[in-house]
C-alpha cells in the first residue's frame, strides 16, 4: 500500500507542478497561422519591383465557420509567441490527463488486477455493457 500512496502522491505533486506551468503560460492563440508574401498593387511600391510585403494570417473555426484575420502590423512576433503558448498548453494538458489517470489507477498487483486475463479479453467480455455505461462529457 505504501508503494501505491507514494506513486499517487508523486502523480499529485507533478499534476500541481503542471498546473503551475499552465497558469504561468500567458496569452494564447488557438489558430492556424500562415506567413504570406504579397504585392499590394500600388504601381510605385517596392513590392512591384519584387520586394514583397509580408504578413501573418490567423485562421480559426467557430461553430463550423472559418474566421480569418490579418495579424495587426507589429504584432506578428507576439502572435507567434501566443501560438507557441497554445501548443505548450496542449502538451501540458496531455501530461496532466496522464497524471490524473495515474492517480486513479489501482495499485499494481492487487487481486482485482491479477484476475484480469488482459486488456483485449476484458474489452470483449465487457464491451457491450461498458459502452452503455460510458459517461459523456
Ligand atoms: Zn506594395
Amino acid at each position: 500500500m505504501k508503494t501505491h500512496a507514494t506513486r499517487e502522491q508523486r502523480a499529485r505533486a507533478e499534476a500541481e507542478a503542471v498546473l503551475e506551468r499552465i497558469r504561468a503560460l500567458g496569452p494564447m492563440l488557438k489558430a492556424s497561422v500562415t506567413r504570406r508574401r504579397f504585392r499590394c498593387g500600388k504601381p510605385g511600391c517596392a513590392c512591384a519591383r519584387g520586394r514583397l510585403h509580408r504578413d501573418l494570417v490567423a485562421t480559426r473555426k467557430v461553430r463550423g465557420k472559418t474566421q480569418t484575420i490579418r495579424v495587426r502590423s507589429g504584432h506578428e512576433r507576439e502572435a507567434l509567441a501566443w501560438l507557441g503558448n497554445w501548443r505548450k498548453l496542449k502538451t501540458l494538458l496531455d501530461r496532466l490527463a496522464g497524471l490524473q489517470f495515474e492517480i486513479l489507477r489501482p495499485a499494481a498487483g492487487r487481486p482485482a488486477d491479477r484476475r484480469r486475463p488482459g486488456p483485449d479479453a476484458t474489452r470483449k467480455a465487457r464491451g457491450a455493457r461498458a459502452r452503455k455505461r460510458r459517461v459523456q462529457n
